[in-house]
Order: C-alpha cells, then structure tokens, then sequence
C-alpha cells in the first residue's frame, strides 16, 4: 500500500479540483488507456484500474473527504479493488456509454436471460478504541452481521445445473405494458418483480437469494493517530452483491474511550504531573511514563508555577495527513497532601512561620516582586 500513488495525482487535477473537472480528467485517461483501445498492454491496463479507483473515491463527495483527511489509510482492503475489468465497466456505466458514441458496445442489455448483478449496501458500524491503541495504531477484530455471497451456487442462486429461465409473462423486459385510452403505461412485472427472470430451481442453501446473512469475524489494521469520531472504510465488507455483483464497504465509526491519566489535544498528548510543593519550588529531574509505556525524563525547571506546560517534541500522537508528530504536553500539578505525620507538620509549621501568615490574593504585584529579589 506504500507505494499507492496519491489519487488527484493519478488523475492529474488539483487538490481543489472540481467535480467536473475530475470527472473530464477521469474521461480523458480512460480513453487514453481503455483496453479496447490498448489490446494485450498490461501497463495500460493497470493505469486504467489505477484511474477508476482514483476516481471512485474522488467522485464520491463522502469518500472524498475521508481521503482528503486520511489519505490512502482511509480505505482498507484488497489492494486490486476492482478484480476484473467488468467491474468497472459496470461501476462507470454511464462516463463509457459517452465516450465511445453512445453504441451500447453488447455490455448493456434490456433483456435479461439472467440475474443482473447488483452491488450490495455499504454498512456502518462503531469500534470502540483505548486512547492507547489510537495512538500506538493496532489490529483489532471485529464481529460483523452481513450479507455474503452464497457459497453453494457461487453467487448465482440457482440449484447445481440448472439456470435462470426467462420470464415468459413479460418476456424478459421485466415491465408489462398497459393500455389506458391514448396511454401506455409501463409498470414492473409481478411474475418476475421486474427483473425478467424467474429461478424455477433455486439453490437449497440461499433460496434463490444468492446470498445468505451471516456473522463474520474481521481484523481491522487501525491507524496510529486515528481520532475519535473518524470514519473508516473497509473496502468490500459491507453487504455482498446480488448474483454476484461487488460488496457494498465497511464504515466504521471511532470511538476513543477516556484514559484516566492521558487526553488528546489536536495531536498532542497531554498529561498532568503532579508534584510536591519542594519539587516545584527547587525544580528536580523525574522520570515520567508516556502513553506507551516508555519513559521520559523530564526536568522541572526551579520555582515552576502549577499549569506550567512543560513540551516534549515529536511524542504525541501521529499526524494521519501529512508527516511528523504533535508534541507530548506535561501540565504541572502541586499534589497537596491530606495526612501529615508529626515531623512533617511541625517542618511546615516552622516554614510557614518563616514566610509570615500575611495570605496574599495576588502572587504578582509590589510584595511577590520584592519576595522574589530578597528570597
Ligand atoms: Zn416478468
Ligand atoms: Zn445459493
């Protein structure tokens, strides 16, 4: 998948290209590499499934904008989406049907002596992530409840050996023609339900449906960096197709779950670091662990003030767009302790004494200017 070009690269339009202009550009390279006009040139047939997928995503506002904010990690999937030119053909219908002087060139029949293929619904469901696994990245399975393709009869619906018959009520055209006074109304055939064909001998196992509900277990790669309420696509897992048709894809919804010591920022990870009043007051070097498990040392600075941001560079949470890293935050905390021992009382008894009982509202001002100078 690395070596995946960029999609308005492949199709040669700006980033802020319009939809037509995507779809001309899109026109443009399939006639330059459509495989009637290039027979047997292998190289021309991966540009032209290389076009299709580009423009499969970038004709599609939704999945545009998914790119536009992932990248090529939006999708998942086989590499090779579309495995057979047909396929194409039948996704793109309408862009082909122009090109080539509108002559349905035998790929497109009114009548059918057998199923049309459809494609099957996307689907949608949630994950819900650890702050961790979001920002390490992680496989992660899932149970899914789709429509797959029926074994059995490999998709056709029909017992072994037999094969769809041509409806004889509407003889195929899947309509029948009324005639009401100086009108002719079309309307579906009920014998067929408007699909020209009948199954006289289903297959046992899908019941002429083709495809058969069922629970799947799935490994998802997700993304380090991935945020909470991002939408990913897994190519070819939403519903399967009818009679063969491609599956409809996957979104899955991300949920990050709360960490009780971590919280994102953009792409930052922050963390409060709760310390001892001496701590902060005479600064120290302390070891702090990050998200991940591994450590940083962290210098405390002397006379730091609580909520002061200490950054670490490049230890936040993977940039999904673009290059590099956020930065890792430190927010300092003075941990007040609730239960003293004698000794420590009578200790901070005789510092209290030293600093006066005068409580000051304000740390700044003329007498924190002159407590600075003269401590
Ligand atoms: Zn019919
Ligand atoms: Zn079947």
């Amino acid at each position: 998948m690395a070596t995946k070009r960029d999609y308005y690269e492949v199709l040669g339009v700006e980033r802020s290209a319009s939809a037509d202009e995507i779809k001309k550009a899109y026109r443009k390279l399939a006639l330059q590499y459509h495989p009637d006009r290039n027979p047997n040139n292998k190289e021309a047939e991966a540009k032209f499934r290389e076009a299709a997928e580009a423009y499969e995503i970038l004709s599609d506002a939704n999945k545009r904008r998914q790119y536009d904010q992932f990248g090529h990690a939006a999708t998942q999937g086989a590499a090779g989406h579309y495995e057979n030119m047909e396929d194409i053909f039948e996704s793109f219908g309408d862009i082909f049907e122009n090109l080539f002087g509108g002559g349905p060139s035998g790929r497109r029949q009114s009548k059918r002596s057998a199923p049309a293929a459809q494609r099957g619904q996307d689907l949608a469901q949630g994950i819900s992530i650890s702050l961790k696994e979001s920002y390490l990245g992680c496989p992660k399975e899932i149970r899914i409840y789709h429509f797959q393709a029926c074994e059995l009869c490999k998709g056709s619906g029909c017992k072994e050996g037999s094969k769809p018959s041509v409806c004889s009520t509407c003889a195929g055209s899947g309509t029948i023609l009324h005639r009401q006074g100086f009108f002719t109304l079309s309307q579906p055939c009920s014998t067929c339900h408007g699909q020209g064909f009948r199954i006289t001998n289903p297959c046992s196992e899908c019941r002429g449906q083709s495809r058969i509900q069922k629970h799947e277990k799935l490994m998802v790669s997700i993304p380090a960096g991935i945020y909470h309420g991002a939408e990913l696509r897994i190519l070819g897992k939403g519903d399967a197709g009818v009679f063969g048709g491609p599956s409809g894809d996957l979104y899955l919804t991300i949920d990050v779950q709360q960490d009780k010591a971590f919280s994102r920022k953009n792409n930052d990870l922050v963390t409060i670091l709760n310390l001892t009043y001496p701590q902060l007051v005479l600064g120290c070097q302390i070891e702090i662990e990050n998200i991940d498990g591994s450590k940083e040392s962290i210098k405390i600075p002397r006379g730091c003030n609580v909520g002061k941001e200490i950054v670490v560079d490049d230890k936040g949470f993977t940039k999904l767009r673009g290059s590099g890293r956020g930065n890792l935050i430190i927010i300092t905390n003075c941990d007040i302790p609730t239960k003293l021992d004698d000794a420590t009382k009578t200790a901070l008894l005789t510092y209290a004494e030293k600093l006066g009982n005068a409580s000051q509202q304000n740390s700044g001002g003329i007498s924190g200017f002159f407590k600075r100078f003269l401590g």
